[in-house]
Formats: C-alpha cells, structure tokens, sequence
C-alpha cells in the first residue's frame, strides 16, 4: 500500500473545501448535505463541522462498486433522505470517477424538487469521465489508480485508514482471496 495523501494533507484539503463551501453560499442561508453512502462517511463527518452555516443533514445510500474495483451498476437507496423540496442541496461525495453516481443523483434531487444541486467531493480522478456534469467542489486531484482510506473501501475494508493509499494490484488480489 502506498500513501497517496498523508493525515494532515488530508485535514487541510477538507479545510480548503469547507472554506470553498462558505464562501459560495454565506453563512446565514441554510442548506441540506446530503451524504452519499457509504465512502462519504469520514469526509461528511469531518466536513459538516467545519461549515458556518445553518444546517440540514441527511444520507443517501449509492453503491456502484460492488465489493471490487471495476464500476458496476449503480443501485441508489432513497428511503432514508430527507425532504429537499425548495432547498439548496449540496451532495457530498468522497471521489468523482466516472460521474454516474452524482449525475443520477443530482438529476433525482432536482426530479424531488429540490430549489438547487450543487456537488462536493474530495477526490476527482484524472480520466475521462462518462457525463457531462463535474463536481463544484473539489478538495484534490488524483491519478487514475484504485485509493482507499478515509471512508474508502475495499470489500468493505479499509475505511478507518486516516490517509489515503493506492491498492497495488497484487494486495487487491490477496484481499479477495
Ligand atoms: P462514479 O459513479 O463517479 O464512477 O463512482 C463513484 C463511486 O465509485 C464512489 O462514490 C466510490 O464509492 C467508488 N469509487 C470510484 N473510484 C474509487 C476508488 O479509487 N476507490 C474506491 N474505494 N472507491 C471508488
């Protein structure tokens, strides 16, 4: 495993983000965070608190990658959100691959009535991505390699790392084993 973004790197990125986030919409408007389940978890914890305006929370469950590393089809759980109608909602999500996840997303919010869709993420991977929408927040860059640690997984491992690390190959093949 190597480290691509170490704690601290980590701790000023969302820091920048949150900053980003306050000064888009103010402190005094409120707006609706909606977590996207599950890999959101660590960076919407952190993320919330840093944020100075009036807050709604809720969570949407979203999995694309279904327990391995090559994307599979998206199944999106809204049982647990919370009502958007009339609200400015920002999505927050931990990595933009190929965009599927927050296209179908934002384009359910908007179809739930929701007054705005903004999105949030901490990583956006450098490569083609399959949609034409793109993250309004962005905390990183990072190359086109599969990462875990900070809420992201792999089976279901890995999501308590503090830093971010890139999975060689051959310790995705030893995990699944
Ligand atoms: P997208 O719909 O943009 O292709 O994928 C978004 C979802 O795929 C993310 O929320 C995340 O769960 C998963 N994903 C994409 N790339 C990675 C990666 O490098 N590592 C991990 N652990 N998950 C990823």
């Amino acid at each position: 495993m190597r480290t691509l973004l170490t704690e601290s790197q980590l701790h000023d990125g969302v820091q920048r983000l949150a900053v980003e986030i306050d000064e888009h919409y103010g402190n005094n408007r409120p707006i609706t965070l909606i977590a996207v389940m599950t890999g959101s978890l660590v960076l919407f914890a952190d993320l919330i608190r840093r944020l100075s305006m009036p807050q709604r929370i809720g969570v949407i469950q979203a999995s694309s990658y279904r327990g391995g590393t090559t994307s599979g089809e998206l199944s999106v759980d809204s049982k647990m959100m919370i009502d958007v109608k009339g609200r400015d909602v920002l999505l927050v999500d931990d990595i933009f691959d190929t965009g599927k996840t927050l296209d179908r997303l934002t384009g359910m919010l908007t179809d739930f009535g929701a007054q705005s869709v903004k999105t949030g993420v901490l990583l956006h991977k450098q490569r083609e991505h399959s949609t034409t929408l793109r993250p309004d927040f962005v905390a990183f860059k990072i190359p086109d390699e599969f990462v875990v640690g900070y809420g992201l997984d792999y089976l279901d491992m890995y999501r308590n790392l503090p830093y971010l690390a890139v999975l060689e190959p051959s310790e995705i093949e030893a995990t699944a084993a």
